[in-house]
């Protein structure tokens, strides 16, 4: 289990070493702290804590140099559509750019002429688009679970945040990557923001309806915030 540090899981990895050390682990950014095999769990969590503003600098410097591990979009790569793996088999067509599934295969045909950004933002509006059918059947469903009514919604490409509402206005916002995320990940977002319109904050009463409705959603939590950082691709 990752120490959580404000919603950035950091892994621990239990080494023959003395010391411990906190480090960003290639190629994909996650916060890592290995430690001597015999060292407790209680200590190993004290010191990450004493690191919070390094570990929170770090997170912040991936999101603001994504070209870190930016993707190419090209044969080979691995694809994630509702939680299901695919391997990317890249195409050259004249027509239209598309994106199919087909067994484990994420088959991508685009002109040969477009470079990894304009794939990559072909490929972030195929995952709108598909976030936006799934949302259009979950919502209603929340909404009539709940007795909450949502005025309006919007998808958005979003790195820190999964979610997010202006309750005033009872408008959500949710993050474009959900669509790679199993799709309990985005009813459980869903639902969290809904809950905001009736409670602002975090607190006991938001758990106790969180629990009311979805009695599970810890798990699912737990399994969108160890994936939190690979949004950067
Ligand atoms: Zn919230």
């Amino acid at each position: 289990m990752p120490i959580m540090i404000s919603g950035i899981p950091v892994e621990v990895c239990k080494k023959d070493i003395k010391n411990m050390h906190l480090y960003v682990k290639p190629p994909n950014g996650k916060i890592t702290v290995s430690a001597p095999l015999n060292m407790s769990d209680k200590t190993i969590e004290r010191f990450v804590r004493t690191k919070a503003g390094w570990i929170k600098q770090q997170v912040e410097k991936l999101v603001t140099q994504p070209c870190q591990s930016e993707r190419e979009y090209i044969s080979g790569e691995t694809l994630y559509v509702w939680g299901g793996q695919y391997f990317l088999l890249v195409k050259y067509g004249t027509g239209k750019n598309s994106l199919l599934l087909s067994g484990d295969r994420a088959i991508l045909t685009v002109h040969e002429k477009n470079t990894a950004v304009q794939r990559g933002k072909f490929i972030r509006e195929w995952y709108r688009n598909l976030l936006k059918k799934e949302t259009e059947q979950l919502l209603p469903k929340w909404e009539e679970r709940t007795g909450l009514v949502c005025n309006d919604w919007q998808t958005k490409y979003m790195t820190t945040r999964w979610g997010t509402c202006n309750i005033r206005k009872r408008k959500i916002w949710l993050n474009v990557q959900l669509a790679k995320k199993t799709p309990d990940c985005l009813e459980y977002v869903i639902l969290h923001e809904l809950l905001h319109f009736v409670e602002k904050y975090h607190n006991d009463a938001f758990v106790s309806l969180m629990d009311k409705y979805m009695p599970y959603w810890r798990e699912i939590k737990r399994s969108l915030n160890s994936q939190a950082l690979d949004y950067m691709e």
